[in-house]
């Protein structure tokens, strides 16, 4: 069999979207009652939740900023997320993703406006089928803002591909695994990138629509995004939070 039909069949994906299509997005938010904020989120078959606590004291002390709030983040995957029993704790993989999911969120925090203090954001992936680090950092920029931190804007993220010579959007468990390129993205609603990686090999011109296509899966995301925010809180009486960032956000 022709290896493009493997992944392809009458212009559509294994399952069934067009090459620029996300996977289907389900949000929720303030899911945790301990949390200072939290969201839930599945893209696709991933499926993550995160937390948000502070801005609050420093442990250890000696990381106090006396500028600015630190911000910590630990993306962990629980054992049962993927096909094989994932070994627990913390391994070279979740430190990376940590790393660059928190410089993916950091830079549109005002940390200045907490010295000495930390905002602490954990996700835990539930359910894994590629697209883990976009989805956390998603989820976590949602908890962030029903933690009403106060944040330039929000971060939206996702990936794109290559699967047989073609480039795609979201790339699935079965797309990573079997394709030639990722390249997941984060961003602002301006289109200001957080977050750039790239594992496999493109074109100069493919890069460039690979980033095409990702941006235009982030200003979806977005929307979806700011509206379960809204959703969440335009009802309430104490508007403070999400005046904040709907407000911002439009910079
Ligand atoms: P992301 O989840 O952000 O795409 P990777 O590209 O590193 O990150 O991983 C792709 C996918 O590979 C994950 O979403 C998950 O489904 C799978 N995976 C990652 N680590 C493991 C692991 N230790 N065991 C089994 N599957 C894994």
């Amino acid at each position: 069999m022709d290896e493009k039909l493997s992944f392809f069949k009458d212009g559509l994906r294994l399952d069934g979207r067009l090459p620029d299509e996300l996977r289907p997005i389900k949000v929720e938010v303030g899911v945790l009652a301990r949390a200072d904020g939290s969201c839930y989120m599945e893209m696709g078959e991933n499926k993550v939740i995160a937390a948000v606590y502070g801005p609050r004291e420093v442990h250890p002390r000696h990381l106090q900023e006396v500028t600015r709030a630190i911000v910590r983040y630990r993306y962990n995957m629980a054992s049962f997320s993927v096909e094989e029993r994932k070994r627990p704790g913390p391994d070279r993989r979740s430190y990376e993703v940590s790393k660059v999911s928190r410089e993916a969120l950091e830079p549109v925090i005002l940390t200045s406006y907490f010295p000495r203090s930390v905002v602490d954001v954990f996700v835990e992936v539930l359910q894994a089928d590629a697209g883990t680090r976009t989805a956390g950092i998603n989820a976590a920029s949602v908890a962030l803002a029903d933690a009403g931190i106060p944040m330039r804007s929000l971060i939206s993220s996702c990936a794109a591909g290559k699967v047989d010579g073609e480039i795609v959007l979201d790339p699935m468990k079965l797309e990573d695994n079997f394709g030639e390129a990722d390249v997941p993205i984060a961003m602002n609603p301006s289109g200001e990138i957080t977050l750039l990686q790239m594992d496999g090999r493109l074109s100069k011109e493919e890069l460039q629509r690979a980033l095409e296509l990702a941006k235009a899966g982030c200003q979806q995301i977005y929307e979806i995004q700011r509206k379960v925010l809204i959703d969440r809180y335009s009802h309430m009486d104490d508007m403070g939070s999400c005046d904040e960032v709907v407000a911002e956000e439009e910079i």
